[in-house]
């Protein structure tokens, strides 16, 4: 088998890839992208937080997405009933990026490839890695070729962002259950045809279902007209409906009256999609000659919009780890990337498992609440979940529990 080598091997051209691939080439860096896929194509998790923003900059695509056209976000609101809130990303209690955009992300994920490529990437669509060795001096790993040959790359080293392939993980054995019950979402995008002023395009919109409260929905407004439109639920519940999955989606909207009329006028001309048991996790993010990034790691859960910001962090920490490495330094992978990722990705799985408790909804529909406190939540919807002066950071489950408990007296 024919064998190719590279500095580092970049398995997938997902947002985690790219940005990988983009800071990579910053520093000089040979690197070869494999993607499975060809681009463009579909993929979920459309909503992102202003914290991504920095990555953005920082691997050089600011232009690339600023130009695209994509639908500015401000903040995020949440309905319940008749009861609303709403926060705008620019009050927020830590520095930096106020606003982003809500993305069409095979156009978004395209362009962030092409962009690496424009580096200097080299970027392969449709070139699908199937094993992997770790047993020599360097990994090396197994690729399909379009023309259905394989062939073989040697690298000094392998970040694998290729989400939920998760290459590495199924390859190695590395995986493990996350802890969260098994959830799943159907989802399509609609015309929405909602009149100017009767939602904010500028906002994510999650409600939360009448009667279940750990049932919600997303509408995420592109630049378009069109809305993506989600459900999230546990497996039993979304098995309980028949029909198609638009039809189910339907179903499921049409119980939540305020939605629902936000949405009356909407053409659903596109067919759903389902996915469940999307949560996962691994028994180490790293190992020799490699480091897993985005959701080829951990995923939590979709209800704070968090995914992105966590492949593009996870994406920065590990090209930091491997350029000190590269000078010379030595890098302790757990201590360097490992744990740096997990404070801000526990941050967030404080703030997802209290959101399916109603101790987070309780929180933010309470209708007296702290302008510092509001300040302090807003910078975690906004993504800045590694920022420890913020209290809700430093100790979120303390911090949620208690105030929590002093909305629901
Ligand atoms: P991916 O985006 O999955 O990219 C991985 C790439 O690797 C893919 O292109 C794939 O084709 C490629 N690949 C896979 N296997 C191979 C292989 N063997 N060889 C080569 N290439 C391969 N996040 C947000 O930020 N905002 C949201 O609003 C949001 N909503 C979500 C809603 C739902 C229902 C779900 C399930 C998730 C949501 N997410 C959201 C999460 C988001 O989708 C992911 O966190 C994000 O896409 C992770 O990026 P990534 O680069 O790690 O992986």
């Amino acid at each position: 088998m024919k064998t190719e080598k590279t500095d580092v091997l970049v398995i997938g051209a997902g947002p985690a890839g790219s940005v990988a691939a983009g800071l990579l080439r910053k520093h000089g860096r040979e690197v070869l992208m494999l993607e499975k896929e060809q681009f463009p194509r579909f993929s979920i998790g459309e909503s992102l937080l202003p914290q991504s923003m920095e990555y953005i900059e920082a691997a050089g695509m600011l232009r690339d997405v600023v130009e695209a056209g994509f639908q500015f976000k401000n903040g995020a609101a949440f309905a319940r009933g008749s009861t609303y809130t709403q926060f705008d990303f620019r009050e927020k209690f830590s520095p930096g990026w106020g606003t982003t955009y809500q993305v069409e992300r095979a156009t978004f994920d395209h362009i962030l490839s092409k962009a690496a490529e424009r580096m200097g990437a080299t970027l392969r669509f449709r070139h699908e890695v199937t094993a992997v060795d770790l047993d020599g001096d360097k990994p090396r790993v197994t690729v399909r070729s379009p023309e259905g040959e394989t062939y073989g790359v040697e690298a000094n080293f392998l970040l694998d962002a290729s989400g939920f392939g998760r290459v590495l993980p199924r390859l190695l054995s590395l995986e493990t259950p996350s802890n969260f019950p098994v959830r799943g979402a159907i989802f399509t995008h609609i015309e929405d045809r909602v009149a100017p002023g009767v939602f904010d395009r500028n906002k994510i919109l999650v409600s939360v279902h009448p009667e279940h409260v750990d049932v919600w929905y997303w509408t995420i407004p592109f630049a378009n007209g069109r809305t993506s439109l989600g459900v999230v639920a546990r497996r039993e519940f979304l098995e309980k409906y028949q029909g198609t999955d638009l039809e189910r989606l339907r179903a499921i909207v049409n119980e939540a009256p305020a939605l629902a009329s936000v949405l009356k006028d909407a053409v659903w001309d596109t067919p759903a999609r389902k996915l469940t048991g999307y949560a996962a996790n691994v028994k180490s993010l790293w190992g020799r000659g490699f480091a897993l990034l985005g959701n080829a790691g951990e995923f939590l859960d979709p209800v704070f919009s968090s995914g992105v910001t966590i492949a593009f962090k996870s994406a920065s920490l590990a090209v930091a780890a491997l350029e000190r490495s590269r000078a010379g330094e030595a890098v302790d992978w757990e201590r360097d990337y490992a744990q740096p990722l997990k404070e801000g990705v526990n941050t967030f799985r404080s703030f997802v498992e209290s959101w399916y408790t109603g101790e987070f909804q309780r929180i933010l529909f309470h209708p007296n609440q702290s302008p510092e406190v509001r300040r302090m939540i807003s910078a975690i919807l906004a993504g800045y979940a590694w920022d420890k002066a913020n209290p809700f950071v430093a100790e979120s489950h303390r911090r949620l529990k208690v105030l929590g408990e002093l909305c629901a007296a």
